[in-house]
């Protein structure tokens, strides 16, 4: 919800609000969710209390029924977080025809590795596996060979180990062409296919006009005839090909006689030697039947696809299975494309395909978020049909809950200044490794005078500062230069005078580590700690989550997960 306009984001809390508790919200408490939520919006505050009155008021116009409905449309996530409060676990909406479990598929072209828009698919299919029983097939679909990278087969296994799925078999189509080829001579056998020779232009222009190319007409023994000769490299690339049977008046010009199987002369496909490849929709109602799938779900966009394959079922006399098309969902801030991404590698753009400006989930888990938030965050947007934007938030509230209770504490002070405290004692503080777990015990950091504190906390109305865990400091001002002094530890004072907790480090005890966020790299220093928590995820405080990335005798390297 990046970038949300203030009267938006008030409405949209405010129904929240109401949707929950029924009654409508006070402004303040609008306003303060506002900017929990849009921290974005903070330094526009007085615009946004002045829209919150009109918002509210938006939402009393409104029915009961008719806030909820909005809110569903509106800010689907939002609704999911509801239910998701009150029932703890998010229960998708039942399946028709699952009470006696379910046989369900994950599908990805072997073109590169997962990314978050796969996880959407991913997550749904091992969901309702889970919810009903049954069977999980990964199937890779790889009879495109343009759209093979070799390396692909094994980025998508281990992406999907990453995501702990519950797949209970795979299979790869390349390995099974010989089915397809024998399906295909049993539909064309029941006349539900045929092999067309035609130009591919004449053959789109009697299409345009719903006229039947002159190939639909031959018998069935011609037509395997010419099967058998695609099959024996009678024919080349754009020569022939199999079409299905469909509906020559069909509205949509794509649904007339699409193709099944065409003849790609150069390619070589990673796995097999083969000249004939089956298309998508072949390949997928094939192994849909013969696996036994029971319920699909997908995106809207093959809808289309659903509708075509409905073709080849009928023909072959086979039962379709339960279909489910989610809504379209637009994720932004990140670079997803599997050409560009590939492009910008080459380039040297991005280090590798987990280059935290991408949205794979190799990116992701470098950067710290955990599979299961990314699972969650997938459930909660849910199968609805209404195109949605992806929400990071959404993503990093969930990661939230899951590295919260779990990371531990350190102080990280970015582009620091060292400063030199008077009237201090010698001091051993004893910081918590995490606020609510005493029984993890402390960091101790070991006060002589000296301490790095971040450059950006000093400005000259600064007159005092806290140092978190060790005391207060009064900062006093003359001609632009600070000089600093103890005084004394009590928090009462500090909060009275108003005065920042901020994070600080003994210079003896610090370092250097590079913290790499997707805007731009921070450098400063850190507790030497944290070496010890290398591939997991730590809070620096008053900074956000980071995931330990690298640590070697020069220092520490840090990628920023999140607030
Ligand atoms: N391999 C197809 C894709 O990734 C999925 C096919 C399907 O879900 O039926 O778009």
């Amino acid at each position: 919800m990046a970038g949300m306009e203030p009267k938006e984001a008030l409405f949209l809390c405010a129904l929240q609000n109401a949707v929950k508790h029924g009654g409508v919200p006070q402004a303040g408490a609008v306003i303060g969710m506002v900017m929990g939520a849009h921290p974005e919006l903070r330094s526009r505050a007085k615009e946004v209390s002045a829209l919150a009155k009109e918002a509210i008021a938006d939402v009393a116009a409104l029915s009961p029924e008719d806030r909820i409905t909005t809110l569903k449309t509106k800010a689907p996530e939002m609704f999911a977080a509801l239910s998701e409060r009150h029932e703890h676990k998010k229960v998708l909406p039942d399946l028709e025809k699952a009470e006696k479990g379910v046989v369900m598929r994950f599908a990805p072209n072997p073109s590169g590795p997962l990314h978050i828009g796969h996880a959407r698919a991913a997550a749904l299919n091992d969901a309702y596996v889970k919810q009903y029983g049954g069977r999980y097939i990964l199937r890779i679909e790889d009879t495109d060979p343009k759209r093979v990278d070799p390396d692909a087969y094994v980025m998508v296994a281990e992406d999907l180990k990453w995501l702990g799925l519950g797949i209970t078999e795979t299979v790869t189509q390349s390995d099974r062409l010989s089915i397809y080829y024998d399906l295909c001579r049993q539909l064309i056998e029941r006349a539900g296919a045929y092999v067309c020779t035609c130009d591919n232009e004449h053959f789109k222009e009697l299409k345009q006009k719903k006229t039947a190319c002159p190939c639909r007409e031959q018998t069935v023994s011609k037509n395997l005839d010419l099967w058998q000769k695609m099959l024996d490299h009678g024919f080349h690339e754009g020569e022939a090909s199999v079409r299905i049977k469909t509906d020559l008046n069909h509205p949509d010009p794509a649904m007339r006689d699409f193709p099944a199987f065409r003849i790609l002369d150069a390619p070589p496909h990673p796995k097999v030697k083969a000249h004939v490849y089956p298309l998508m929709n072949f390949s997928v109602v094939a192994d849909d039947h013969l696996l036994d799938v029971t319920h699909v779900i997908r995106g809207k966009d093959h809808i289309a696809n659903t509708r075509r394959q409905k073709y080849i079922y009928d023909h072959m006399g086979w039962e379709q299975p339960v279909y489910r098309h989610y809504g379209r969902m637009g994720i932004e801030g990140v670079v997803l494309s599997t050409s560009q991404m590939r492009l910008g590698i080459k380039e040297g753009n991005y280090t590798g395909w987990d280059d935290i400006q991408l949205g794979t989930m190799r990116a992701l888990a470098r950067r710290g978020i955990s599979p299961e938030a990314v699972k969650n965050a997938m459930l909660a947007i849910g199968i609805g049909e209404t195109d949605i934007s992806f929400s990071w938030d959404n993503l990093y509230a969930e990661n939230r809950k899951i590295v919260d209770p779990i990371a531990n504490r350190y102080f990280f002070v970015p582009d620091p200044v060292e400063i030199t405290i008077g009237g201090a004692q010698k001091h051993t503080a004893h910081a918590a490794l995490h606020p609510s777990d005493a029984s993890r015990g402390t960091r101790t950091l070991e006060f002589d005078g000296t301490v790095l504190i971040p450059k950006s906390e000093l400005s000259e109305e600064v007159t005092m500062i806290r140092l978190k865990d060790l005391f207060n400091v009064r900062v006093t001002w003359e001609n632009g230069t600070p000089s600093f002094t103890f005084a004394g530890d009590s928090l009462a004072d500090a909060r009275a005078a108003k005065a920042r907790i901020i994070q600080w480090l003994p210079v003896q005890q610090a370092t250097p580590c590079t913290l790499l966020t997707q805007e731009g790299t921070m450098a400063g220093r850190c507790e030497p700690l944290v070496k010890g928590e290398l591939g997991k995820v730590v809070q620096f405080e008053r900074v956000g989550f980071v995931k330990i990335d690298a640590a070697s005798p020069d220092g520490i390297c840090a990628y920023f997960t999140h607030k």
